[in-house]
Order: C-alpha cells, then sequence, then structure tokens
C-alpha cells in the first residue's frame, strides 16, 4: 500500500534501519538508505533490497552529525513522504569523565539530526499532500540510566521534538511519532556478546537474560522486524489519527 511513496531512513545500513527498511519496501515503498559511508557494499546493499522487494532502492552518504549534511540528504532524494530518522550511536561514561565530544556527537547524531531532517523534509510532505515523520527513540527516551547521560537527553529530546513536530502539522495529512524500543539484538549488540562472556565467566543464555535483558521484563529482545512492522502501522490508514506520541516496544521495560 506504500507503493509509489518515497521512504528516507538515516543511519539504515545496519541494525534497526535496515530492518526499517526492509519492512517498508515490502510494503511497497521506494527507498533511500544512508550512512556516513560510502563503501561499494553500502551501494550493493541498495541494490539487493531493490531486487528482493522490487522497488526503487538509492543510497545516499551523509553524515547525520552535520547539519548541512542531514538537510542535503532529503535534498538529494527530492521527495521524501515518509522520513524515518533512526541514525544513533551510544557512549557510557560517569558524568563527570564523559568527553565532550562524544557528548555534541550523541546531541548531534541522535537528535540535531532529526530537526535538521524534519525541517526539510515537512515542505516535501505539505507538497505532496501526505507525509509520517517516525522518529526512533528509546526506552531510554522515556527513562533513565545511570553512565548514559548524553543518549537519556538526546532520546527525551527526540520525544519532545516528536510532539512539537505533531502540533506544527496537526491540521495535516501529516503525523509524527516516537517508537520506542527497548533491547533489540542488533549486530553491534551482538558483538558485545562473546566479551561480555568473558567478563562474567557466564554462558552466551546467562549474559543475554542476567546481563543485558535484566530491566527487560519479557527477557527476549525486540527484533528488527517487529520494529519495521511497526512503522509499516504508522504509514497505514488505522495510524492517521495516531500522531505527537511514543509507541514503546520493549518487553515491559517502562512498565516496571
Ligand atoms: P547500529 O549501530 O546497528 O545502527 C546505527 C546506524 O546509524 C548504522 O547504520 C550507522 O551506520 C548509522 N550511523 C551512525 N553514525 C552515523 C552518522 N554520523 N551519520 C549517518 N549514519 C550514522 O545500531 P541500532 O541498534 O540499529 O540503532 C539504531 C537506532 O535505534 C539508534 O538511534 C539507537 O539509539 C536506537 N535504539 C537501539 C536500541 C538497541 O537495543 N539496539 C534500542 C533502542 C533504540
Amino acid at each position: 500500500f506504500l507503493t509509489g511513496k518515497t521512504a528516507i531512513v538515516t543511519g539504515s545500513n545496519s541494525g534497526i534501519g535496515l530492518g526499517v527498511a526492509h519492512q517498508l519496501a515490502r510494503a511497497g515503498a521506494d527507498l533511500v538508505l544512508n550512512s556516513f559511508t560510502d563503501r561499494d557494499e553500502d551501494h550493493a546493499l541498495a541494490t539487493e533490497l531493490a531486487t528482493e522487494h522490487g522497488v526503487t532502492v538509492r543510497y545516499i552518504k551523509a553524515d547525520m552529525s552535520r547539519g548541512d549534511e542531514c538537510r542535503s540528504l532529503i535534498e538529494q532524494a527530492g521527495a521524501c513522504d515518509i522520513l524515518v530518522n533512526n541514525a544513533g550511536i551510544q557512549h557510557v561514561a560517569p558524568i563527570p569523565d564523559f568527553p565532550v565530544e562524544k557528548w555534541d556527537a550523541i546531541i548531534a547524531i541522535n537528535l540535531s539530526s532529526a530537526f535538521h531532517t524534519t525541517a526539510v523534509a515537512l515542505p516535501l510532505m505539505r507538497k505532496a499532500g501526505w507525509g509520517r515523520v517516525i522518529n526512533i527513540a528509546s526506552a531510554h527516551g522515556l527513562t533513565a540510566s545511570p553512565f548514559k547521560s548524553a543518549y537519556v537527553a538526546a532520546k527525551h529530546g527526540v520525544v519532545g521534538f516528536t510532539k512539537v513536530t505533531a502540533l506544527e502539522t496537526a491540521r495535516e495529512p501529516i503525523t509524527c511519532n516516537a517508537i520506542c524500543p527497548g533491547y533489540v539484538l542488533t549486530p553491534l549488540v551482538e558483538a558485545q556478546i562473546p566479551d561480555t562472556m568473558k567478563e562474567y565467566g557466564m554462558s552466551r543464555d546467562e549474559v543475554i537474560e542476567k546481563v543485558m535483558l535484566e530491566r527487560q521484563p519479557s527477557k527476549e529482545f525486540v527484533t528488527v522486524e517487529q520494529l519495521g512492522d511497526m512503522a509499516v502501522f504508522l504509514c497505514s490508514d488505522a495510524g492517521a489519527q495516531i500522531t505527537g506520541t511514543t509507541l514503546s516496544a520493549d518487553g515491559g521495560w517502562t512498565a516496571l
């Protein structure tokens, strides 16, 4: 049902962004994939998704830590019916030791990029007479953990920005919402398992249940397919009056 629509997903050569891109393409949307690299494999990924789903897929390099590149990503795409602000990074350290450059990078990539892309995308959505802005926030957009000051501040900021975007578009066929995932087993998270097993002398299952999913009552990871399907749902007619809110997929984390 998304045939003819263009979806731009920031930070989509891996993990959740790639999962969301797959589900939007499966529903018929043409895609713009993005990351800050410009490797052959990035462009090969675009060809792979195009072949798999029978849609048009472009890969556009743009560094989401830079406002001008965020804006030029949307300009280069030329159309933007669905904007998924997904690019994000993490750094864990106590506040007095938190490296200033990491704070600045997290605020830029995880929060300010959404402002820059949305600023250029909204006029395109208005011209097309329809639009969906989907911000990938986090359970950390609603609650906090120690040592994640920049990430938690940025994700709470994304939730606030989501509400303002929704209010500024409330009288138009445009919605803006934030999806708040708990722990998702992306390649990034998977890569941490062997080291954590060594560190704690635990089995893989123990690391997953006792360390990683400590705060996720379901004791199961959220999948990128589930998050992609939530994005597709927000693009459906059922989502037309869902705006300015957060949708959690966190196995009960924020119910604790
Ligand atoms: P990931 O590392 O697999 O993906 C991050 C993506 O962002 C990659 O495609 C990466 O290339 C891209 N990216 C990083 N810096 C960039 C930059 N400067 N410019 C452009 N692209 C850049 O991680 P993920 O787990 O898929 O995370 C995606 C989003 O989901 C992030 O916003 C993250 O905060 C959020 N999230 C993840 C989890 C989780 O458990 N994995 C939970 C909640 C929210």
